[in-house]
């Protein structure tokens, strides 16, 4: 196990070299925190830092799991999920439901600025991003298109039939995977095809989660995602929700999340990691005392915990952090990947394994 932020706490409370600029993200989020880390050393605000960081994988079409190029609800409609929150002036602001905007984490940060409320959802939440100059945009990448319809033709009917392959009026395809969708999709490359097929399998969560502490002790954080791939329209996972994939108090640290947000929902995640800091506890206490009532409320059944995972990311006032997951990691086709967490201090990023409750057998 590893992942705690003991050392770096030590340093900063020992004021020796006193309070540090310091980035944690998930997994995904390496070139996030190393953007973060350097706006944080011009002295820019801890949520544009954040926000300008999670912007990278906002806009990058190959994360399909963020913004742009995100995988598609079950109609092939990207819609996206983020929320914000600004320690020093203690506000938040979220968006559910969106569509048509790269960079849900903006939206979300104009609703904290700009309105009376915390949360604008779906039509609303778009024609917001509008009034403010955010063009509507086709946020579903060719590559994320095709993987939406490798799922939807591998759907089958009660009887096991579909419309598409069954070889009535269609042409038949025998079998699955790649080899088999060749004759449906000659031009696409076998690469592509594979990846289409397994996201088809597997479908993914991802989500980043992005939290800072600058050298004035000031916190803040954001989590952006495009949510379940082929969820059902509408479905609002974690990330929006203040206090489930997003909390900051900045008397006491933050708190965020990636994984299965329904069942981080049920705990109020984020929020019960910083109560638990707040009452003395490390990051990574905090962290697996959550985890441990995500555990709880399937009666602690690994079978059905399996079936899932959560991961979350904390990080005290002091600078104590962590990163913590469900299970260790993931078994793929044979090969384990360990689940990892990045974090940004002293001009550098970093992965680093997330500690973990649960060790997952080899599939
Ligand atoms: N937490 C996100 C959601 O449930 C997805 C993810 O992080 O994988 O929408």
């Amino acid at each position: 196990m590893a992942g705690s932020g003991a050392a770096l706490a030590a340093a900063q409370q020992s004021g020796a070299a006193g309070p540090k600029n310091f980035v944690i993200a998930s997994g995904n989020g390496q070139r996030c925190c190393a953007r973060a880390l350097e706006m944080l050393g011009k002295g820019i605000d801890t949520l544009d830092a954040v926000i300008a960081g999670v912007n990278i994988n906002e806009e990058d079409p190959e994360d399909d799991s963020v913004g742009y190029g995100g995988l598609p609800n079950e109609h092939g409609v990207v819609e996206l999920d983020a929320s914000v929150m600004h320690g020093p002036t203690r506000r938040a602001g979220s968006v559910a439901s969106i569509r048509g905007v790269k960079t849900p984490s903006k939206i979300a940060k104009l609703v904290m600025e700009q309105t009376d409320h915390i949360m604008l959802v779906g039509e609303g939440a778009s024609k917001f991003a509008e009034a403010y100059g955010f063009r509507p945009e086709n946020l579903l990448t060719e590559k994320s298109r095709l993987a939406w319809l490798i799922w939807k033709r591998s759907l089958r009917d009660a009887g096991g039939h579909n419309n598409w392959t069954d070889g009535l009026d269609a042409p038949a395809i025998a079998g699955g995977g790649p080899t088999a969708l060749k004759q449906a999709f000659p031009d696409v490359t076998d690469e592509l095809l594979a990846y289409a097929w397994d996201r088809a399998v597997h479908p993914v969560t991802g989500t980043i989660n992005c939290l800072a502490l600058n050298a004035k002790g000031e916190m803040s954080g954001v989590t952006t995602t495009s949510g379940l791939s082929w969820k059902i329209a509408g479905r609002v996972g974690d990330s929006p929700i203040i206090g489930a994939g997003l909390y900051v108090d900045q008397d006491v640290g933050a708190a965020g999340s990636t994984g299965r947000g329904e069942e981080n929902i049920r705990v109020c995640g984020a929020h019960s990691i910083v109560e638990n800091m707040r009452h003395g506890m490390s990051a990574k206490d905090a962290c697996l005392d959550v985890l441990k009532r995500v555990a709880r409320n399937y009666n602690n059944d690994q079978t059905r915990l399996q079936k899932f995972d959560l991961n979350f990311y904390a990080l005290r006032k002091d600078g104590d952090f962590a990163g913590a997951s469900l299970w260790n990691g993931v078994w793929r086709r044979g090969q384990f990947r360990p689940r990892q967490f990045s974090y940004a201090v002293d001009g550098k990023s970093r992965l680093e394994n997330c500690i973990f409750l649960l060790e997952r057998p080899k599939a």
